[in-house]
């Protein structure tokens, strides 16, 4: 089964509106959009709508965060109806930075991602351990721990959703350090991942896409895709800028993964 490799850029809390269009036509101007990769964008919440409505067909947008109820009284938050209605098609789920900062348990993310896909997105779930847990060979147990209350949701999101069951490894020590995994590292984290996706279903782990996040830049891109079970990339840092954003893109294109049919 081929994978479409999707390369998709998290903005976090940066950029203003007026970077917005001006990074829509940088990619427009940089000519027609690759079709053999999935481009996605995750905008602060206050630009959703100008992103979806800027990047045209050259890229799909996405939520950053939602909240696990419906609607309600949540000041400040998103409601993934409301994510949905202004123009995303993806969201993110438990990114690092929201279970560090926000005290996400594994339990409100797969909520969360439930809820995503309650809406018709497709939710991105994130998993990655820290430091500390790596050195103290947690990694595997910390991942499955992430992913158990996920499974069903990614399950339900693999022929549910337009994207796909989609899963991010984005080691927590990798994020925004300049310190990328290894491409050795990625892999077998990737390959434990898409290994406990085909226990929960047989299938399941082939169809998904496991994206890695965690200092990803053109300089190493092609060498972490160029592994099998490593089907994309969430980029922070790297995707603020149009010019990098697009190398990385230039660079993945044509590198479907996967077993060949
Ligand atoms: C991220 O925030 O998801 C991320 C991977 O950031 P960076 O590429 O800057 O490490």
């Amino acid at each position: 089964m081929k994978r479409t490799p999707i390369v998709a850029g998290n903005w976090k809390m940066n950029l203003l509106g007026s970077d917005v269009v001006a990074y829509a036509e940088a990619l427009a101007a940089a000519g027609p959009p690759e079709t053999d990769v999935d481009i996605v964008l995750f905008p602060t919440p206050v630009y959703l709508a100008a992103a979806a409505r800027a990047m045209l067909e050259w890229a799909s947008v996405g939520a950053q965060d939602v909240h696990a109820e419906e609607k309600g009284a949540y000041t400040g938050d998103v409601a993934a109806a409301q994510a949905r209605d202004a123009g995303a098609a993806w969201a993110l789920a438990g990114h690092s930075e929201r279970r560090q900062y926000h005290g996400e348990s594994n339990v409100e993310v797969a909520r969360k991602a439930e809820r995503t896909l309650g809406v018709g997105l497709t939710p991105v779930v994130c998993v990655g351990e820290t430091l500390e847990q790596r050195q103290q060979g947690e990694t595997e147990a910390i991942l499955d721990a992430q992913l158990a209350p996920v499974l069903a949701v990614l399950d339900a999101a693999d022929g549910d959703t337009e994207g796909g069951a989609v899963l991010a490894y984005e080691p927590v020590w990798a994020i925004g350090t300049g310190l990328s995994a290894s491409p050795e590292i990625a892999a077998a984290v990737h390959s434990h991942l898409r290994r406990a996706l085909n226990d929960y279903r047989s299938g399941l782990g082939d169809a998904a896409r496991i994206l890695y996040g965690g200092s990803v830049n053109a300089d190493n891109c092609v060498d972490l895709l160029g592994r099998p079970d490593i089907d994309g990339f969430l980029i922070g840092g790297a995707s603020l800028d149009p010019a990098s954003f697009l190398r990385i893109i230039r660079l993945c294109a044509g590198s479907g993964s996967g077993p060949a049919p």
